[in-house]
């Protein structure tokens, strides 16, 4: 899976996802992660991509030409990755043909825009999202982007939650991580996506590790038992206890 983000800071992303099990997957080839700098396609020398809102009004909005240009650049080299894919699967000359005419990298890839006005992510959105190829994740700067090039280009608006953050880095990062661990082979252990919090729309049990015993406080019985029906039973019940408790709204889904 490939994630594409444009942004105005780059170097915030790369290294935020570099780390732990996003990095191992990028070094392992199964995302691949590249942050653009829309400052490099700026209009002006001095590399400026804000300016005053029309109607005036306090801070500067990103304007519309460098984050058009950025996408650009970015769907271009999808096209070409696409493209290059099909020629190395050796369609036939014919298939090609067809390929060219109404192929995938003619499709306008899927652009999200980071914004707190969009649908809040959740759990299901994130599975949704794993089965796409290319993802663009578009993060605004300052009082927001120009409303027209939104128009243009983006196909989801989406919000980490109902706060106003400073950039959509970090929301961009949520997300990534979030749809990474659904692509398989990102983690470890592939089932353990499944079985765990908002899954069934229900919460995780508590985990236990060792030892056995800490500051007087025993694992549960159940769990040394080695009786693999009861461990599944005290587990679903601890689930639904907990997501009653915590989280009701969950159940009433
Ligand atoms: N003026 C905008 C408004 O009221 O909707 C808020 C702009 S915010 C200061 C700057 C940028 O941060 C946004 O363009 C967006 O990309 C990002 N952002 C802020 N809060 C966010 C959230 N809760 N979820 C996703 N992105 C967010």
């Amino acid at each position: 899976m490939h994630f594409h983000i444009l942004t105005l800071f780059p170097e915030m992303v790369m290294d935020g996802l570099n780390t732990s099990i996003t990095g191992r997957a990028m070094k392992n080839g199964h995302i691949t992660v590249e942050a653009t700098n829309i400052r490099d396609f700026a209009e002006n020398k001095h590399g400026h991509v804000d300016d005053y809102p029309y109607g005036g009004g306090a801070g500067m909005v990103m304007q519309p030409g460098p984050v058009y240009r950025a996408y650009e650049y970015v769907k271009n080299q999808i096209d070409e990755r696409i493209k290059s894919s099909q020629v190395d699967s050796q369609v036939t000359s014919e298939e090609n043909s067809m390929l060219e005419n109404d192929g995938d990298f003619q499709k306008k890839p899927r652009v999200i825009y980071m914004t707190p006005q969009g649908k809040v992510f959740n759990q299901s959105i994130a599975e949704e999202l794993a089965k796409e190829e290319d993802l663009v994740l578009l993060c605004g700067h300052y009082e927001g982007i120009d409303e027209r090039v939104l128009e243009m280009i983006v196909t989801d608006n989406l919000s980490i939650g109902d706060y106003v953050l400073t950039g959509g880095e970090l929301p961009a990062m949520v997300v990534i991580d979030a749809v990474s661990r659904l692509v398989p082979g990102v983690l470890n252990n592939d089932v353990s996506a499944e079985f765990e919090t908002f899954h069934d729309n229900l919460l995780e049990y508590p985990q236990y590790t060792r030892p056995e015993e800490f500051m007087g406080r025993k694992v549960p019985e159940v769990l040394l038992s080695g009786h693999h029906k009861n461990i599944d039973a005290w587990r679903r019940e601890q689930s639904l206890q907990r997501t009653k408790e915590r989280r009701p709204d969950l159940l009433s889904d």
